[in-house]
């Protein structure tokens, strides 16, 4: 996609990573003008009275380093999250990192947790930056693949993803790019494979509250067995609408928190210190705000999915998440990638090819995945322009 360029000066660890596709994609977007159903980011931001409380934070003097593993309040309010929704026990002082963002939740443990040539196994597609973390660890990734229509786990890939070399089990769900919520029974396999070879579980839940149709979100810490061996990865982001904050956190055992904490404190030590009060502030309201949020995504998945399926698309309907996931080649497109580079010049819309989320490049080809997290006059926008294209 981008032009190639020399990475001779660069160190493997970060050779071969390129740009990420979703700057790309929204760079893309930025150059031609089109509309951006690429990135996954909100085009309207959360609850005013949260952002009320960050104003109130810098203005009232917590402006300096927060602490490095986060602001107390926030800490606690985690544990008491973890608490209310799931009815797991945390200890805010030592079993709860602040992070800035998932991202970095994630990169640091796998820093933390991975020697090189420990083996990760990991969700295909996965999540872009899962690929750049394992690598800078010196891991080495084991894919198990969610193939479509129905993108669920296969449990015999995931035993046969396994060997004496596999550290830890890197999970998404709601998984993106697919929408797939894994089910108790999916989420015991990995606990029972987890406990049998003793594997640690890093699972990234920033869709925990971004389920529809009545699905619920089961955390595998909850799982007999698991709290002892998962880190618990969230995000301020995407429960309340505020993408560009990057406040996230790790949850989990004091020791696999600590290994979180140690490669944490040498990428940023901090951040967002007046941020962390205002999250803290928003954890604690009411669940109306979390339901008022997922239920106006789902009706707006609904519209989009609607749209597309009307294109003659073949549409995966997702459980979670803001993405949902369409088959191509009606379109008279065999390539993911081809598609979306075509998309901004014939449409006028911007979209993510699956296969860069792939080692197996042909189970994602001619699968294209679309942000719904957008405003109705711009998915109304986009559909128009899709139809006139396609139509
Ligand atoms: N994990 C997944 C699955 C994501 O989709 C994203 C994008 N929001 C992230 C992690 C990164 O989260 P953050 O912006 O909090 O770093
Ligand atoms: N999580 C967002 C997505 O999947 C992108 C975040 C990013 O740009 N790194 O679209």
């Amino acid at each position: 996609m981008a032009p190639a360029r020399s990475e001779r000066a660069y160190a493997q660890r970060v050779r071969g990573l390129g740009t990420t596709i979703f700057a790309e994609m929204s760079d893309l977007a930025r150059r031609t003008g089109a509309i951006n159903l690429g990135q996954g980011f909100p085009d309207a931001d959360g609850p005013p009275e949260i952002v009320e409380a960050a104003v109130e934070a810098m203005r009232t003097g917590h402006n300096q380093y927060a602490p490095g593993p986060g602001v107390p309040a926030l800490r606690a309010a985690i544990a008491a999250h973890q608490a209310r929704h799931y009815g797991i026990g945390l200890d805010p002082d030592a079993e709860v990192v602040v992070t800035t963002g998932a991202t970095e939740a994630v990169a640091a443990a796998l820093l933390g947790l991975v020697d090189p040539g420990d083996e990760v196994v990991v969700l295909e597609p996965y999540y872009d930056s899962y690929v750049a973390g394992i690598q800078m660890a010196g891991g080495v990734r084991r894919p198990v693949t969610l193939r479509a229509p129905d993108f669920r786990l296969d449990v015999d890939a995931l035993r046969a993803a396994i060997t004496p070399r596999t550290r830890l089990v890197l999970l998404n769900s709601p998984h993106n790019p697919t929408g797939t919520v894994l089910t108790h029974d999916e989420l015991a396999a990995v606990a029972e494979v987890a406990v049998e070879h003793d594997l640690v579980v890093v699972t990234d839940e920033v869709y925990e509250h971004l389920t529809y149709d009545g699905v619920e979100h089961v955390p595998i810490a909850t799982l007999p067995g698991m709290a002892e061996r998962t880190v618990t990865i969230s995000s301020a982001g995407k429960t309340f609408s505020f993408t560009g904050w990057k406040v996230g956190w790790a949850t989990g055992p004091a020791e696999l928190v600590g290994a979180v904490l140690a490669a944490k404190q040498y990428l940023t030590f901090t951040s967002g210190a007046p941020l962390q009060p205002a999250v803290a502030m928003a954890l604690g309201l009411p669940d109306a705000v979390l339901v008022d949020l997922r239920v106006d995504l789902q009706r707006r998945r609904d519209v989009l999915c609607d749209g597309l399926a009307s294109l003659g698309l073949a549409v995966f309907v997702p459980a979670g998440t803001y993405f949902a996931t369409t088959d191509i080649s009606p379109l008279g497109y065999a390539d993911g990638t081809a598609f979306c580079l075509d998309l901004p010049v014939r449409a006028g819309v911007v979209a993510i090819p699956h296969q860069v989320f792939y080692d197996d490049a042909a189970a994602g080809r001619a699968l294209v995945r679309w942000a719904f997290c957008k405003r109705d006059d711009v998915l109304a926008e986009a559909l128009d322009r899709l139809g006139r294209a396609f139509g």
